[in-house]
């Protein structure tokens, strides 16, 4: 078998695949096709950090807003070594269309900073994180564009986002950032909701497929925030998780694992996951994706079903938790399957929906009590997972597409009615 083409790898070949499918079959206007296909700005920072050896290192940064149409600029930071400018235009611009599928007031955006967490000390990535808000200061505000954690970043990474931009601009702003500890502003729920709002998707299409929850054969591919947040949920909602990856690899075991035990196991205990003790098969990260079940969650990284493996995933239900897990090559291969596909930008939607609720009480100063965000999280998620299967069955195109086209239509019509300024 032949190896996957760079072309095929590249996220942002990827998301620039999908759109010029939905864009032709919406009809949309030339003009508006080439407004939209391009982020709208891009920043490259080299952030000067003294090392706790000493040593002065220039790290590389991006932040990339692809659209304010709809609202101000939304998304994460991700630190990782093998951040690159095409992945954080590719993920700005999921961004926007994910905003725009969930229909919350937010455009798209994403930044990223070339380093690799797990080999920095912690004062090592505070100091990357201050000077990589520092240079964006200007870029940034509750109006302007409004990060969030994404891989590699965290919590408290939030907390040094807003307490270097609340020094900038000389007062609190707890409003710049999502993601937030609970104490600075953080909404209940934040952390649970990507996980969440995946599960709440997984509840639906079961729904729709006439398929029984209990005992519904579920793998999961990371077990990070996402991955772990969802198997959880899903644990005590009477799925059974017979598979989990991270990156040091997977486990497999047809009986179910008992997911507060293996989150014990890495969160608690902070061993590797593939050494939990309670049982399973032992297999490489990527090995587990292909192994029998009823829904399949990818939630770890980038293209990992691609045309040299999709042939091989073996799943009634493909439910995307990470971005751009399926390259946009494969998404025919997946699609003869007959394989009942929750696109990344609804199916991990949950997440930037509890930030939009955050966003929400930051600005009004008042907090809302768990429940209320679960509900609130539930209507938005079922609401949209409806309008695009929907859509789907009407315009006979698959799920991927159908979100695709929700969001483009609903950015190019605000669009439309703001016209263009010259
Ligand atoms: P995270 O850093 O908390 O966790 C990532 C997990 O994936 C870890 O368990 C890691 O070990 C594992 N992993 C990394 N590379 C892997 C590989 N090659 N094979 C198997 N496992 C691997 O990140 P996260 O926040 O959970 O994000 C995961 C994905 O979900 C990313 O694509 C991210 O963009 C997307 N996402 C996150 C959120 C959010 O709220 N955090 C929201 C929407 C989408």
């Amino acid at each position: 078998m032949s190896a996957v083409s760079q072309e095929e790898l590249n996220v942002y070949k990827s998301a620039e695949a999908r759109f010029e499918i939905a864009a032709q079959k919406l009809g949309l206007e030339d003009g508006l096709y080439r407004y939209l296909k391009y982020p709208s700005k891009e920043i490259t920072v080299y952030i000067p950090v003294p090392l706790d050896t000493g040593r002065l290192e220039v790290f590389i940064g991006y932040r990339v807003l692809h659209s304010t149409i709809r609202g101000p600029g939304k998304g994460g930071i991700r630190f990782a070594p093998d951040v690159s400018l095409d992945e954080v235009r590719a993920l700005a611009t999921w961004m926007t269309w994910k905003c725009a599928v969930v229909n919350i007031p937010f455009g798209g955006a994403k930044g990223g900073v070339i380093c690799d967490p797990g080999k920095l000390s912690k004062t090592e990535l505070e100091r990357i994180t201050r000077r990589y808000t520092a240079e964006l200061s200007e870029w940034f505000g509750p109006e302007r564009d409004v990060p969030a954690p994404d891989i590699g970043t965290n919590e408290q990474t939030m907390a040094w986002v807003m307490d270097t931009y609340a020094m900038h601009v000389r007062q609190a702003t707890t409003a710049v950032v999502t993601g937030k500890p609970l104490e600075l502003g953080g909404s209940q729920g934040r952390k649970e909701a990507t996980g969440r709002g995946l599960m709440i998707c997984c509840n639906n299409a079961l729904a729709k497929l006439k398929m029984k929850r209990e005992g519904c054969r579920v793998i999961i591919q990371g077990f990070g925030n996402v991955g772990s947040q969802a198997a959880i949920l899903m644990h005590e909602a009477g799925y059974k998780i017979i598979g989990i990856a991270d990156i040091h690899g997977g486990l497999y075991n047809e009986k179910g694992f008992d997911i507060p035990k293996v989150i014990d196991w890495v969160y608690g205990q902070r061993k590797p996951l593939p050494e939990f003790p309670g049982g399973g098969a032992k297999m490489t990260a990527q090995e587990v994706l292909f192994h029998p079940c009823d829904i399949l969650v990818p939630a770890a990284t980038e293209n990992q079903i691609t045309t040299q493996n999709a042939g091989r995933v073996d799943c009634k239900i493909l439910c995307e938790g990470a971005n751009g897990p399926t390259t946009s090559h494969a998404d025919s291969i997946i699609e003869d399957k007959g394989i009942f596909i929750v696109p990344d930008i609804l199916g991990n939607a949950g997440g930037v929906t509890v930030s939009y609720f955050e966003w929400v009480q930051d600005r009004q100063g008042f907090f809302w009590r768990e429940n209320e965000v679960n509900e609130r999280l539930q209507d938005v998620m079922d609401h949209s997972f409806e309008q695009v299967v929907r859509f789907a069955e009407t315009h006979r195109v698959n799920n991927r597409i159908a979100a695709y086209i929700v969001a483009i239509d609903r950015v190019a019509r605000a669009l439309r009615l703001r016209g263009i300024y010259a």
